[in-house]
């Protein structure tokens, strides 16, 4: 099988949430492509039961530049000041929305400050990065691309997802309005939408880890059980992901041979989404 080799050289490209998982992967991938990364996340270093090394070090080992900045992406502020930071580099060219976590409970069940929390991260931390990029881009009027993070939630319901599931719709539509209203700018904005991937997806924040426990988390016995091995049967290639498979949309969505993909929300969920 062939692969792509892309040319962000002389772009500067902001990950949320780059520390682990599909971030850490997309933020090595752009590095790979010659792109000055900011990773912006809530922690440097990954956990000790990370699948990663910083990334920071692994981009610049892989012959890239990359630096960290310490960010909320709940707090629309913090996400300004890394755009701000970016112009350091010559301003912001790609934003790659990724940060967020993942919280279940049956509907009854659900803690109303719990889904307030899901929704800071995942969905206002998506619209401030969007927001944020788009204004500097105007500002500087230069093209640009925003890449979110959707997921298979975007449009697919699971029992006990009201939370996930309700964060990650209303990331799929902050896409397509703000793909409507910066076209004309040539400011393009799609979303990933990764099935199934195998990350610590879960434990990403150090302020839940503790009462999160071991990731996909479910108490209550009358819903599926998500920790893996019982979730793979329902994927069409009946397995689980790893980041590297799903990094290089982040790199396709911005290149310009997406030069006309625009509002798309692109699955990598091994079929997940045909059933
Ligand atoms: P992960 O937990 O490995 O990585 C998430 C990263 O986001 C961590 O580095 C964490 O520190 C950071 N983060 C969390 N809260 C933050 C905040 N408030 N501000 C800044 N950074 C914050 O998880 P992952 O699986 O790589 O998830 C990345 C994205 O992919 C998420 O948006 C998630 O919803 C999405 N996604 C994951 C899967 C999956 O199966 N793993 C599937 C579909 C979508």
């Amino acid at each position: 099988m062939g692969t792509v080799n892309y040319d962000f050289s002389d772009e500067t490209v902001i990950v949320t949430g780059g520390t682990s998982g599909i971030g850490r992967e997309v933020a090595l991938r752009y590095g790979e492509a010659g792109a000055t990364v900011i990773n912006a996340d809530m922690r440097e270093e990954p956990k000790e039961d990370d699948l990663s090394a910083p990334t920071h070090k692994a981009i610049e080992d892989a012959g890239g530049e990359a630096t960290y900045v310490e960010t909320d992406v709940s707090d629309p502020e913090q996400v300004g000041s890394v755009v701000e930071a970016a112009r350091e580099f010559g301003g912001v060219d790609v934003m790659v929305n990724n940060a967020g976590i993942y919280r279940d409970a049956a509907l009854t069940e659900t803690d109303a400050d719990e889904f307030d929390q899901v929704m800071a991260i995942n969905v206002r931390g998506v619209f401030a990065g969007c927001r944020a990029a788009a204004r500097d881009m105007l500002d500087r009027g230069v093209e640009g691309s925003i890449v979110n993070t959707a997921s298979i939630s975007s449009e697919y319901a699971q029992l006990g997802h009201t939370m996930y599931d309700a964060s990650k719709g209303a990331v799929m539509m902050i896409t397509r309005v703000a793909a409507l209203e910066l076209a004309r700018h040539d400011i393009r904005v799609n979303a990933v939408a990764p099935g199934i991937i195998r990350t610590t997806f879960g434990q990403g924040n150090p302020d839940v880890d503790e009462e999160l426990g071991d990731g996909f988390l479910l108490d209550d016995a009358d819903l599926p059980d998500l920790r893996g091995q019982d979730i793979e049967p329902t994927v069409p290639m009946g397995r689980m992901a790893t980041p590297d498979e799903v990094a290089g949309a982040y790199l396709f969505l911005a290149s310009d041979d997406a030069s006309y993909v625009n509002g798309h929300l692109l699955y990598v969920d091994g079929g997940y989404q045909i059933l």
